[in-house]
C-alpha cells in the first residue's frame, strides 16, 4: 500500500482490482497459494461445521449463526484451521527441495499465525512459518523457505547470507519486492487493519 494512503472501504486487492476490505467472508476471492479461489458459506441444520476446500472453492459449512458475528468468527477460525492444513501439505516439499539443494538441515518446523514474521529459525534449527503463507504464490513461499534455511547456515542479515540465498534463488529480490506490496492485503486476512505492514524473516 503507497505510504500517502490510508484504509478505507476500498483499496486496491492482491490482485491489483478495487474492492472492499480483505477479508475472510462470502464471495470473497482468497489467493489460496496465488491463485484465485473464492470462499463460499453453506448455512444448513445439523451441519458438521467445516472448512473444505472443493474443486473450485473454499467452501464453509455452518449452522445457521445466531448473529452476524457469530457467523463471521466461525468463518474465520474454520478457514485458518483449513489454511493450515493446506500449508502443512505443501510446505514439507517445499523445505526438503531446498534442503536438500542447499545441504542446510533444519530440525522441525511449525506454521503459527504471526503479525510481524513471515518465519523465523532459532538456533537450533527450528522453523517458524507464518499461516499467511498460504495466500502467497509458491515462489514467494519458495523465498521465505530459502530464506529461514539459509538462516540454519548465517544467523544474520550479512552480505554472506545474502550471498547463500541468492545462489539457492537468484531472482530472490523480486520476491522481496512482492512481499513488501503486498503484505498488508495478506496480514488484513488475519488481522484487519490491526497488522504492522513491516513483516520481519
Ligand atoms: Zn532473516
Amino acid at each position: 500500500m503507497p505510504k500517502n494512503s490510508t484504509p478505507t472501504q476500498e483499496k486496491k486487492s492482491v490482485t491489483g482490482d478495487k474492492k472492499k476490505i480483505l477479508a475472510f467472508r462470502p464471495g470473497e476471492i482468497v489467493p489460496l497459494f496465488g491463485m484465485q479461489v473464492p470462499l463460499v458459506v453453506n448455512e444448513k441444520l445439523r451441519s458438521r461445521e467445516r472448512a473444505l476446500l472443493t474443486k473450485s472453492c473454499i467452501q464453509i459449512h455452518l449452522e445457521p449463526s445466531k448473529n452476524a458475528n457469530d457467523a463471521k468468527r466461525k468463518i474465520q477460525n474454520h478457514t485458518e484451521k483449513l489454511l493450515k492444513k493446506l500449508l502443512n501439505e505443501v510446505l514439507p516439499h517445499r523445505l526438503k527441495k531446498y534442503s536438500e539443494i542447499s545441504g542446510f538441515q533444519f530440525k522441525t518446523y511449525r506454521i503459527k499465525k504471526m503479525k510481524s514474521r513471515w518465519g523465523s529459525c532459532s538456533s537450533l534449527g527450528n522453523l517458524n512459518f507464518n499461516i499467511g503463507l498460504a495466500l502467497v504464490p509458491i515462489q514467494i513461499l519458495d523465498y521465505i523457505v530459502v530464506h529461514e534455511l539459509c538462516h540454519i547456515k548465517e544467523a544474520n542479515h550479512s552480505s554472506r547470507f545474502w550471498k547463500e540465498v541468492e545462489l539457492l534463488m537468484p531472482n530472490y529480490r523480486q520476491a522481496k519486492h512482492w512481499l513488501r506490496e503486498n503484505e498488508l492485503d495478506i496480514l488484513s486476512y488475519f488481522y484487519g487493519w490491526q497488522g504492522k505492514a513491516l513483516t520481519k524473516l
